[in-house]
Parts: structure tokens; sequence; C-alpha cells
């Protein structure tokens, strides 16, 4: 099947139309007609060439959500007219240790991304920035009745992104989060975090988007433009989450942490982020990472935002926006997440 689609033709060059091949529904696949593609800064970092070279051309987008219109004769979870999502995978091994543990992102062979992935045929995996898309079944969620299906589009990459740390490091009642950088990830880690209970700073670079921040959960707003800061959070915080596109001073926000705390990195800049060991030792810290979720995971993330009435907080756009989108994300203008209508594409 041809279908419309938007591509980076090579590293830095704008988006194009397009059109790509999408193979034939198989036994365990599933034919998703596209309604809403987030866009996430990780398909920047990818299309900019700033996580290395890349099989060009390639369609972003694995923030996915839209209505099933086929499915092959192995699938049981999904039925034709369901509203479904998928993120950034969609394939792993199925078989060791990690994916058997439900982490198929850190699946021992490798998983497959949505986009500039090789799939099991050999094929190149093209994303969300398109008006269909056929995935194994076992890659695909069920969206709940009750969210805006351009809101729910985001918690696919930022909302499990986001979910998954607060849940390991316990983010909930009598704990005191930050979160560094409030874009798309960072919006989605403030409503996330105040949900489970927790009590949510945002470190912000300016106070620009005090206001938004303090509507979607967060009860403090700090600069980090302002050294005071740094001075007046000392030791305060049980976990930090730090969704910042580029690198920071890490000794600086591990100097925010209580003892105990940790200091998870979910942004994923393209310039190695470098500390001094002795902002871990004097205080017993730990600095660590996180990738997007399982699938069992971002079930469960999906079910709490509905649960929650959550949502991410959009500006949906026609797919020929794209570039000027990217635009403004990099100018950190964005409030808080570009949703590309894929109906735009047809
Ligand atoms: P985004 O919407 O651009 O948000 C990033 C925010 O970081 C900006 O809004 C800005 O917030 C802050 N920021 C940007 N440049 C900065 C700088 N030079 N210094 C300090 N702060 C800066 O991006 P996103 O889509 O949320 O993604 C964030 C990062 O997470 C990206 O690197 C992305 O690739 C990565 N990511 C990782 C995973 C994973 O699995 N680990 C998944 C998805 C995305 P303020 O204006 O509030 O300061
Ligand atoms: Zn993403």
């Amino acid at each position: 099947m041809r279908v419309n689609a938007y591509a980076a033709p090579a590293a830095g060059r704008p988006l194009v139309p397009t059109t790509i091949e999408r193979r034939d529904v198989g036994l365990d696949d599933v034919l998703i007609e596209i309604e809403f593609a987030g866009i996430c800064h990780s398909d920047i970092h990818t299309v900019s060439g700033d996580w290395g070279p890349q099989p060009f051309p390639v369609v972003p987008g694995h923030e996915i959500v839209g209505i099933v219109r086929e499915v092959g004769p192995g699938v049981t979870g999904h039925r034709v007219g369901d509203r479904v999502g998928v993120g950034c995978m969609v394939g792993s091994c199925g078989e060791c240790v990690n994916c058997v543990d439900g982490d198929e992102q850190y699946c021992l062979q490798g998983m497959v991304p949505t986009y500039a992935g090789t799939d099991r045929d050999g094929s190149t995996t093209q994303g969300g920035y398109s008006t269909h898309v056929v995935v194994d079944a076992g890659y695909v969620l069920s969206v709940p009745a009750g969210i805006d299906p351009a809101a729910a589009a985001p918690l696919l990459c930022a909302g499990i992104t986001t979910f998954s740390p607060l849940r390991r490091w316990g983010a909930g009642p009598g704990k005191e989060v930050a979160v560094v950088g409030l874009g798309g990830l960072g919006h989605m880690a403030v409503k996330i975090a105040a949900a489970m209970g927790a009590e949510v700073t945002v470190l912000s670079q300016s106070l620009k988007k005090q206001e938004d921040g303090l509507r979607l959960g967060a009860t403090d707003y700090r600069a980090t433009s302002d050294p005071d800061t740094f001075t007046e959070l000392a030791g305060r915080f049980d976990l930090i989450v730090n969704t910042v596109s580029a690198t920071i001073d890490v000794d600086a926000y591990l100097s925010l942490l209580a003892v105990d705390g940790a200091l998870v990195n979910v942004g994923a800049p393209a310039e190695p982020l470098s500390l001094n060991v002795m902002s871990l030792i004097g205080g017993r810290r730990t600095y660590a990472g996180s990738m997007i979720g399982g699938i069992a995971e971002t079930q469960e993330m999906l079910d709490f935002c509905a649960g929650h009435g959550i949502g991410a907080e959009v500006e949906v756009i026609p797919a020929d926006r794209v570039n000027e989108a990217y635009e403004r994300v990099l100018a950190s203008d964005v409030r808080y997440r570009f949703v590309i209508d894929a109906a735009s594409l047809r």
C-alpha cells in the first residue's frame, strides 16, 4: 500500500512531502489509519544527525494514535474500529531476559524503533508522519475512551518516558520531585508526578512559563538562570527528572538532591555530559538514565492517564507546518507538544 508521508531527505534538510510503501497486513499485524502524530524532540535529533548517521529518507513520528482498519488472522487484542496507539518501538525479540521481564525497550537483540530502524524483514521502518502504518499487534496499545486522541498521541512517548522513571523511583505522597525543562516531556512529567501525589517543582531556564507550570500541577517553579535557585533548593529533592535536550551542569543539579536522591536523565543530548563523582559521594546520590518504557507499562500509563483525566497540552498543526514546528521546538517555543493532524496528509 502506497501512502502519503512527510520525510527528511537527508541530515539537517527540511522535511518534504513524499509517498512510502506500507507492507501487506501479515498474520499478527494491525493496519492503522493515523489520526494524529506528535512531534518529539527525538525526531529532531534523529533527522538533524545529532545521534549519528540515519537511513535517509526518514519519516519520523513515534507518538501515533489512529483507528484500526484491518487486522491479521492471528490478532485477538485489537479489532477493526478500535482507537489504538503506537510508540517508539514496533518490535523486539520477545525471548531475552529483558523482553520476558516486560522491558522490551532494552531487548538484548535491540528493539526495532518505529522509524529509522531495521524491521524483521530487513526493511527500514518509517514512522507516524503519514496516513497509515502497519504494526505487529504486540506493539499496539489501546487508547482508552475519554482521552482526546490528539492529546493522547504524545503519551506514547513523552507520557511513558516520564511515567516510567517516576514510578520506578517512587514519585508519590511525601516525595519532592523536580522536573528540569518544561517542554513536551517536562509538562507530562509535571502532570503525572502531581497525579501520583508528589510535590512538584519545575526548574526552567526562565519564569516565562511559570503560570502554566503551576496550572499543570507544580507547587514551585524556579528559573535555573537565577543562581539563588541552586542555593535555596540545595539538598531538597528525592527525585529530579531531567528532560533537557541539551547538556546541563550535572553537578549543579546533583547538589539539589537529598541523601539517597536520584537524578534521572531522560533528555538525550548530542554531546556527552560529565560530572564530578564527589557530587554523588557526598550524599549517596544516584545518577541514572531511563528510556521510554515496556509495552505493558505503556498500557498501564495510558490507563493511569485516562483515570486521572491527563492528556498532553497540544498545538495541532497540518503536516506542511512541520518544519516551522521544528524551529519552534528548537527555540524552546512549544506549549507543549506539536501534533500533526494526519487528515492534512490525505
Ligand atoms: P522539548 O519539548 O524541546 O523540551 C525540552 C526542554 O528543555 C525545553 O522546552 C526547555 O525547557 C529545555 N531546554 C532546551 N534547551 C535547553 C538548554 N540549552 N538549556 C537548558 N534547558 C533547555 O523536547 P522533548 O520532546 O521534551 O525531549 C526532551 C529530550 O528528551 C530530548 O533530548 C529527547 O530526545 C529526549 N527523549 C528521550 C526519551 C527517552 O526514552 N529517554 C524519549 C523521548 C525524548 P525550558 O524552556 O522550560 O527551560
Ligand atoms: Zn519521543
